[in-house]
């Protein structure tokens, strides 16, 4: 069976730079699907700045006609801290001994000891190092530890082994960030071609990242 990628983040909002890594992966590692997990309550986030539902709806919308794009709203669902080792173990018990490939982008690789139970992930996933611009692979401490003791180039071994590995992949390199974004629009500038136009519209519609009455941006400054 194809491996199941698992794409988890804020996404507040989702940009191209996550869709287009998902969907290189997706061919790349001829996943099944990529199911991107909207984070309800991040542990590593004071807080969110469009709601729960928001960014649910702007996924949805992102991943709307791409097929092996999936939006799950389980993280939305649970109380209390998202914390991704919950996930990957609801994950674990729904498909068995499929292989759960778990996405993310190398500065969250690079954070990934301040994770609940990060040393744990690998019982029930492998990771998968999206490239992101300015960001280095780590050759020291426990996480270059990780990669010396569990990486791999095999693509074949994400596929016949359920976890455990990390591999590492070039996607292109598209420098963009939701905090840019979100800074962009405060600053009445319009975020248009750094998303699909879905999300862009319920940004629009939904004023979520203006701030304040003050603000310079109107609907009119989007035409
Ligand atoms: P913020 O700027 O608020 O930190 P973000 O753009 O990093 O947001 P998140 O929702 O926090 O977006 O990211 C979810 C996942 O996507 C993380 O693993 C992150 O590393 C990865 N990611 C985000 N942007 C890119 C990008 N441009 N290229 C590759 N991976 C990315």
């Amino acid at each position: 069976m194809s491996p199941i990628g698992i794409f988890g983040g804020t996404f507040d909002p989702i940009h191209y730079g996550h869709l287009r890594s998902a969907f290189e992966l997706l061919q790349a590692l001829s996943l099944s699907e990529v199911r991107f997990v909207p984070s309800g309550d991040p542990p590593h986030r004071g807080h969110t700045f469009a709601s729960a539902e928001l960014r649910y709806r702007m996924v949805e919308a992102a991943v709307s006609g791409q097929a092996g794009f999936v939006v799950d709203d389980l993280e939305l669902r649970r109380d209390g801290p998202s914390y991704t080792i919950d996930t990957l173990s609801l994950y674990r018990q729904e498909h068995g001994d499929s292989s759960l490939c778990l996405i993310v982008g190398m500065d969250a690789y690079r954070g990934l000891t301040s994770w609940h139970r990060w040393d744990e992930i690998l019982d029930f996933a492998h990771i998968i190092i999206a490239h992101r611009p300015g960001w280095k692979l780590p050759d020291t401490g426990e996480l270059g530890k990780l990669l010396a003791q569990n990486g791999t180039d095999d693509i074949e071994k994400l596929r016949t082994e359920p976890c455990g590995r990390v591999y590492n992949h070039a996607v292109t390199q598209l420098e963009i960030a939701s905090t840019e974004i979100r800074t962009q629009i405060a600053a009445g500038r319009d975020p248009r071609f750094l998303m699909p136009d879905s999300v862009r519209d319920i940004i629009v519609e939904s004023g979520c990242y203006l701030k304040g009455e003050s603000n310079l941006i109107s609907g009119e400054n989007y035409a």
